[in-house]
């Protein structure tokens, strides 16, 4: 997939973003990061049940990684390393904030959070006496000192890798059209049966050989296996269209649950206007064949 990359055939991002919208959508995430951790804190010194805190931990992360990723979208950042660095910087944000008021509570408010907050290293030093005698229950096993330093780090590595992998899956599958600065939206989906070699497909679709497509058929219910392709473009100005290929195959596992697994073998192939219209028309026309016999 890398080499696709390299080549002018697939859509990739351009490396530009919005700077007043990235300065301003940052500033919120910071805010929200507080006003999430202070909650979370909260939660966490009058809850007694760890396996409550736990759920709300995902939540927290989940929820803040959606927020950072509809922030990137709102400022069209076009960046992966922006986007990775959006997602670190709030990962880290809501770490030091869950920090620094769950000392502020745990300490009972006895101290001024402007002083803690000024105070890093106190801050540091307040945490490590804490760990000291600070107790957790876990199964009817009390966990303290070491084992408790080992929870920590794996609660701070949850958060702040959990929010950037957040933040990152809502920036998968995003094509910006350039003409007109506007994300270009998911369009058509068609399920094809896969008759064909797979790299035949890819060699052909990169060509825009388009009518080969004419003697694939509808995917039947009983298929354990098939193709799907999906168009993306912009409602805007119809400038920028792409099209993604993939093969789906059905899973059983022991239990017999079945699963579907997708393998990309196009990602977002860019194709005309014309060309879109004449893929979704043939899609169509296998169809409406299908529906006819
Ligand atoms: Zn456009």
């Amino acid at each position: 997939m890398a080499e696709d990359r390299n080549n002018n055939l697939y859509y990739k991002h351009s490396g530009r973003f919005s700077l007043p919208k990235l300065s301003l959508n940052i500033s919120l995430s910071i805010i929200i990061s507080a006003i999430l951790a202070l909650i979370y804190c909260l939660i966490d010194k009058y809850n007694p049940f760890i396996y409550i805190q736990a759920i709300i931990t995902f939540f927290l992360v989940a929820l803040l990684g959606i927020i950072n990723s509809e922030f990137l979208l709102g400022s069209k950042v076009r960046n992966k390393a922006i986007n990775i660095g959006y997602g670190l910087t709030i990962g880290f944000t809501t770490l030091y904030f869950s920090w620094l008021f769950w000392v502020y509570a745990v300490l009972d408010y006895k101290y001024s959070l402007l002083d803690i907050v000024l105070s890093p290293i106190g801050l540091l030093q307040t945490i490590n006496a804490l760990n000291k005698v600070y107790v957790i229950s876990v199964y009817s096993t009390q966990i303290t000192g070491g084992s408790l330093l080992v929870l920590w780090l794996l609660e701070s590595i949850f958060i702040v890798g959990g929010i950037t992998y957040y933040t990152l899956s809502g920036q998968k599958f995003t094509v910006f059209c350039e003409s007109c600065e506007n994300w270009c939206k998911g369009d058509k989906t068609f399920e094809l049966e896969n008759k064909v070699e797979l790299n035949t497909i890819k060699r052909v679709l990169e060509a825009k050989n388009l009518s080969y497509l004419k003697q694939l058929s509808i995917k039947s219910n009983t298929s354990p296996s098939w193709l799907r392709l999906y168009t993306r473009k912009c409602h805007n100005c119809s400038t920028t269209n792409t099209l993604t290929v993939s093969e789906i195959n059905l899973k059983i596992n022991n239990q017999g649950e079945v699963s579907e697994q997708e393998k990309e073998i196009i990602s977002d192939l860019l194709i005309s206007s014309q060309e879109t219209t004449q893929l979704e028309n043939i899609c169509q026309e296998i169809n409406t064949n299908a529906n006819q016999n």
